[in-house]
């Protein structure tokens, strides 16, 4: 609001800063406290990479119309939505008639919205799922919106498959919009900035058995704020190269609740149950099944295109005063405020192709050692 609305709005309380508030100067960023004795909780998850993309994709099986929806790599939150509505479309393609129950199968980020993107089109949804939040590799999630996030190896980018991705990604980022500005804070826009000590320049190194992956990301480049070099007197961190952007943040577990809520509200069911082979799905009593297992699908089908990715993120004592992301560059670690803790995430050189759930506590302090380096 203008200071000169203010006035008008004759709120005698309102104590004005003398400079118009559109000239404000933003607060300096608080340090983050960042000692390995903070460190309260240690979470690991896979990501579901698969080189050609997600497989979003409709069989006839078992007299069932089943549609495959899992392999979203590194992007699973941020392109859920978009990602959800392709399987939405392709449920109608089937000839599934509206107000018919359909099974999902998967309760992590791609189970959670393809069943609300389900019921808002006027299904009646049953989730089956192994295990459910917190227990799902999503929970592990970091929560930046990063939708080309190892998400399809540089061989399998066509231009088709790119300009799907892009509609994917806007569609998915509109939906996120509408969960702002909630108490729980499920979605919130964050400065971040990403620091350097040898400048953005300088090549970063590879994890072993990595792929290329496409530069994706300028196609999407519109839908937030410019980001800005920042010179050394207008930032506080112990390094020559800074950025600043501003980006979307997911608090996984207040979106994961607010999903799960709408979801019951809405009638949705929940049932426990794990699934040994597809041919089981054969047995359910709904005709359409929406496999949404990420990983799990490697195993349940044997999908030799899916790769494990380990991640690991290490929960801080929250510090509500930061309010910004780090990303530091060449040493591999991303910092982010989220309500539940300060996030601090690192990927290992051999996390590529590697399913370990076991948490590796030295690699996430060696990660908040490096960042406190910065401080
Ligand atoms: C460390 C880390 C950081 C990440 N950071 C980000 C980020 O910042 N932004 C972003 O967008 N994405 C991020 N991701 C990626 C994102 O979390 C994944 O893409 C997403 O979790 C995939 O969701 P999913 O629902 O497909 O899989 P999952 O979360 O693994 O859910 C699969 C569901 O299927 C069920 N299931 C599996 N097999 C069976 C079976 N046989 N029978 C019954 N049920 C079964 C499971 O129990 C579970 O309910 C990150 C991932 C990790 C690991």
């Amino acid at each position: 609001m203008k200071r000169r609305s203010l006035l008008a709005a004759g709120s005698a309380a309102l104590t004005l800063p003398a400079w118009p508030l559109e000239f404000a100067a933003p607060h300096p960023p608080a340090a983050m406290r960042v000692s390995t004795d903070r460190i309260v909780d240690i979470a690991v998850g896979i990501r579901p990479f698969r080189a050609q993309g997600p497989r979003i994709e409709s069989q006839k099986r078992f007299g069932k119309t089943v549609i495959h929806h899992y392999g979203h790599g590194g992007s699973g939150w941020s392109l859920s939505w978009g990602s959800a509505q392709r399987a939405l479309a392709l449920l109608q393609a089937s000839g599934a008639k509206p107000g018919e129950r359909v099974a999902v199968i998967g309760c992590g980020a791609i189970g959670l919205t393809t069943a609300r993107t389900l019921q808002q089109a006027g299904h009646k949804v049953r989730l089956y799922a192994k295990d459910r939040p917190p227990l799902v590799h999503s929970s592990a999630a970091t929560g930046l919106w990063t939708p080309d996030s190892r998400i399809v190896a540089s061989e399998h980018a066509s231009e088709p498959w790119m300009v799907s991705w892009e509609a994917m990604a806007r569609a998915s980022f509109k939906v996120h919009q509408g969960y702002l500005g909630l108490p729980s804070g499920p979605v919130e826009w964050h400065d971040g900035y990403v620091v350097s000590d040898e400048g953005f320049n300088a090549p970063l190194g590879g994890h072993v058995g990595e792929p290329d992956y496409p530069d994706l990301a300028g196609r999407v480049a519109d839908l937030r704020p410019q980001g800005k070099a920042m010179a050394a007197d207008e930032h506080p961190f112990r390094t020559p190269h800074v950025r600043r952007f501003t980006q979307l943040v997911f608090n996984i577990p207040a979106y994961q609740r607010l999903l799960l809520d709408d979801f019951a509200r809405d009638g949705g069911e929940l049932v426990q149950r794990e699934f040994r082979s597809p041919r089981e799905f054969a047995r359910l009593p709904e005709k359409c099944v929406v496999n949404c297992t990420g990983d799990g699908a490697r195993l349940l089908l044997g999908d030799a295109s899916m790769t494990p990715v380990r991640g690991q993120t290490a929960h801080l004592v929250p510090q509500p005063e930061v309010d910004y992301a780090l990303i530091y560059r060449g040493q591999n670690v991303v910092a982010l405020p989220r309500r539940d803790g300060l996030l601090v995430a690192a990927m290992g050189e051999h996390d590529f192709g590697n399913d370990d759930l076991r948490p590796d506590r030295a690699h996430s302090e060696d990660a908040v050692r490096r960042l406190a380096r910065l401080f």
